[in-house]
C-alpha cells in the first residue's frame, strides 16, 4: 500500500489547551477493540467507560480525562501511546483509491483550519509530488476565484434554495441551525457573496483545494460547499474559520449529509 499526504499534513500540531473548541468536549468518543481490550488493565480509565465509549461530563459534554487548563490527564499520566485510535487519529482522515492511502487533516479541527485556509504553497501530496482531482488547476488559475468556482460547477442555485436544502440535513449543533435560518430570512446575493469571495482569495482557493481532495475531486460538493461558507461568513460576521470549522463538523462528520449533499449535486 502506498500512502500519500497533503504537503502540509506534517505541520499539523494540536493546540491542545490554546483550543477554543476542543474535539474533547460535544464529541462522542467511540473506542476501538483494541484500545477497550488494554483499557481493562487500568481501573482509572475503564470506571469512565459505557458502552464503549467516555461517558461524557457536565453541560459542555467533556471528556473525563480533559483536565481544567485544557489538557489530557491521559497523555500527562501515561503519555501519548494510551490514547485510543480516534484520540490519536482526529483530525486526520483516509481515503483509498486501488492500494493506494490518501491522508489528510479535517477542517472540524481549529489548528487544521487555519493551517489550511493561510496555506501559501501549491498543492501536493508527499513524498511523490503528485497532483490529483485537478487541484493543480485551481493553483494555477489566474483570475477572480469566484469565477473559477462558476467554471469548475457552473450550477448556482442561489443562497435561498441552498439554504433550504441544508436545512433539510441532520442538525448537529444548534448554533449551525440558528445561523442557516439567519441565512434563510435574509439570503445573500451572488454579487456580493463572490465579492467576500475574491477579497478572501487565497482562503478560498486553499478551502476549494481542500474539499477536491477530501471528497476525491467531487466538483459539485466542492463549490456547493464554498458557496455556502460563503454565503453563511457574509451573513453572520463570524471569522472564515469558525464558520468552516463548522460546516466541517456538520457535514463532514456526518456520512448521511456529505452523501445527501453529493446526491444533490452532480460530480
Ligand atoms: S480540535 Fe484540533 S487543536 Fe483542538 S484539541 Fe482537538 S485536535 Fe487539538
Amino acid at each position: 500500500m502506498t500512502t500519500l499526504r497533503p504537503h502540509y499534513y506534517d505541520l499539523f500540531k494540536c493546540i491542545a489547551d490554546r483550543c477554543a473548541h476542543s474535539c474533547c468536549k460535544g464529541w462522542e468518543i467511540d473506542i476501538d477493540e483494541d484500545s477497550m481490550g488494554r483499557y481493562e488493565q487500568y481501573p482509572d480509565i475503564r470506571c469512565h467507560i459505557k458502552d464503549s465509549g467516555f461517558v461524557l461530563q457536565g453541560e459542555d459534554e467533556r471528556c473525563p480525562f480533559l483536565n481544567k487548563t485544557g489538557l489530557c490527564d491521559l497523555i500527562l499520566k501515561y503519555g501519548e501511546d494510551i490514547l485510543c485510535d480516534i484520540c490519536t487519529d482526529h483530525p486526520r482522515f483516509r481515503n483509498y483509491i486501488g492500494d493506494t492511502e490518501y491522508l489528510g487533516i479535517g477542517m472540524c479541527c481549529e489548528a487544521a483550519c487555519d493551517l489550511i485556509l493561510n496555506d501559501t504553497a501549491p498543492f501536493a501530496l508527499l513524498p511523490s509530488g503528485e497532483v490529483l482531482f485537478g487541484i493543480d488547476k485551481v493553483d494555477a488559475y489566474k483570475g477572480n476565484i469566484s469565477e473559477y468556482i462558476k467554471q469548475l460547477y457552473p450550477e448556482d442555485c442561489g443562497c435561498k434554495d441552498r439554504t433550504a436544502f441544508y436545512l433539510t440535513l441532520e442538525c448537529l449543533d444548534p448554533k449551525w441551525d440558528e445561523l442557516l435560518k439567519s441565512l434563510s430570512d435574509d439570503p445573500v446575493t451572488q454579487d456580493t457573496r463572490n465579492a467576500y469571495i475574491d477579497s478572501n482569495s487565497r482562503a478560498f482557493r486553499n478551502l476549494l483545494k481542500y474539499f477536491l481532495y477530501r471528497h476525491m475531486g467531487h466538483r459539485g460538493f466542492a463549490a456547493e460547499s464554498v458557496r455556502l461558507i460563503a454565503e453563511s461568513a457574509v451573513r453572520s460576521g463570524h471569522d472564515l474559520s469558525d464558520i468552516c470549522r463548522m460546516y466541517s463538523a456538520e457535514i463532514e462528520y456526518s456520512d448521511e449529509n456529505a452523501i445527501l449533499i453529493k446526491q444533490r449535486v452532480s460530480t
